[in-house]
């Protein structure tokens, strides 16, 4: 592989031109420094605008302006049904059926209402399984779900040490967990990327774990969707979530997501109801009981805020037509470039937290600086001043995530020379 790259701007220009996604960019619009494009690095965290964000807007707030309530009904794109509006398109992401999945709430919320149906513990089975330096949210989620139940996290919150160099985690030693402490297991809550480290999860391989000890499985798809082409429908998964701000590009705060399996598309599991989660049919009957739809749109509760969802439509009409496989294609040639620039030119200053083989790793590279956290910051510090943006995750990584629908082979050569400049090498 490596004999394949090359570390001059030349070759890096000749893989930008020829690359078949590279009009993709263009339809984003890429913060500027010092009057040039930025190299941005971070659509891990943040996803960039797309252009058609801004029409999309402005045509709600004209009918919102035009129509008054009447928008719920009238318009391109009746209000009423718009959550249904981004559903296919999210459906392709995440490799689910239709009715499987739903745009609502935000990560954090979609998680509770989630546990509230998925997490149903026992005397005997009470446990939540997560991996440790989990991301805060997910752990103060699964910590104060256990104690509204009544049990004790001290207990019931089993922590899943990194068995890895660099802190990964081994599917060998989930199973070696659930061999140990499966039958007293009541949901196995694991990411499908880690934030910190960047290594991807077999969602498959793990559910079919799980399931062996009877436990339930969600997945906190966060750093994962449109990043990898997932097959939730088919992993098995109980149930995911995630949020729509970081690779799917649907702006800050964007609204979240949510898959449940089909085989609760009907469940009698309890949750919690709201009226927008009302079988459509009879919603405005305004009946006293609640019959919720069939599938996840069930797990709603209000009516869908249209100015945030319209960000996230046009957004996904973007992964319509690029495709997750052409994206991961490319994702796996240009983070393999990133990765080949800090193995060949830049081993002694940097190294790679994440795991090296492809298939377990998505678009972000974490990074290291040898020397220590100081050193670390420093040169985060000189990246972000020359208009390489990344972000600093405590205690010591940088993390660099190019990512196939609007960065370019050049951006993943100017970080490797804003590296040597700053140590020095070139
Ligand atoms: C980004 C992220 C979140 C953020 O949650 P919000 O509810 O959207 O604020 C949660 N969990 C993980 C793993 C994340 O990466």
């Amino acid at each position: 592989m490596s004999a394949a790259y090359e570390a001059t701007s030349a070759w890096a220009q000749a893989q930008d031109d020829a690359d078949a996604l590279r009009g993709f960019r263009d339809q984003f619009l890429i913060p500027p420094h010092e009057g040039r494009d930025s190299h941005y690095f971070c659509g891990n965290s943040l996803g960039l605008q797309p252009r058609a964000v801004r029409p999309a807007l402005s045509a709600e707030l004209d009918y919102w302006s035009e129509l008054g309530v009447e928008g719920h009904f009238k318009g391109r794109l009746p209000w009423m049904d718009y959550h249904e509006f981004v559903r296919d398109d999210l459906a392709t992401v995440v490799g689910a059926q239709p009715h499987e999945v739903v745009a609502m709430n935000t990560l954090g919320v979609n998680l509770h209402l989630m546990m509230v149906s998925f997490y149903r513990p026992t005397p005997e089975r009470h446990a939540i399984l997560i991996e440790a330096g989990s991301f805060p949210t997910d752990r103060y989620a699964v910590e104060s779900q256990i104690r509204f139940h009544g049990y004790d996290p001290a207990t019931a919150l089993v922590e899943l040490e990194g068995d890895e160099a660099n802190g990964t985690l081994s599917l060998a030693a989930i199973e070696r967990a659930l061999a140990e402490h499966g039958s007293r297991i009541a949901l196995v809550m694991l990411p499908g990327i880690q934030y910190r480290t960047g290594q991807a999860f077999d969602l498959t391989a793990i559910v079919r774990l799980a399931n062996r000890h009877g436990c339930m499985v969600g997945f906190d798809l966060a750093h994962a969707v449109g990043n990898l082409p997932l097959r939730l429908h088919d992993s098995g998964a109980d149930f995911a979530i995630w949020c729509s701000y970081k690779y799917l590009n649907g702006g800050p705060g964007a609204v979240g997501g949510a898959f449940v399996h089909d085989r609760h598309a009907r469940t009698t599991l309890p949750r919690f109801a709201g009226w927008w989660g009302h079988d459509k049919t009879t919603r405005f009957q305004m009946g006293a009981e609640f019959v919720p739809t069939y599938g996840a749109d069930g797990w709603q509760l209000s009516n869908p805020p249209i100015l945030a969802l319209a960000p996230l439509r046009v957004s996904l009409e973007i992964f319509r037509r690029a495709g997750m496989d052409r994206l991961r294609a490319k994702s796996l040639r240009l983070t393999g470039y990133l990765e080949w620039l800090v193995q060949a030119r830049l081993h002694d200053v940097l190294e790679t937290v994440t795991p090296r083989d492809p298939e377990r790793r998505g678009a972000q590279l974490s990074i290291r600086v040898l020397g220590g956290r100081e050193r670390g910051r420093a040169l985060f510090e000189y990246l972000m001043a020359h208009g390489i943006i990344g972000d600093w995750r405590e205690p010591d990584v940088i993390r660099i995530s190019p990512t196939p629908l609007y960065n370019r082979y050049a951006d993943c050569l100017a970080f490797a020379e804003a590296v040597r400049h700053w140590a020095g090498r070139g």
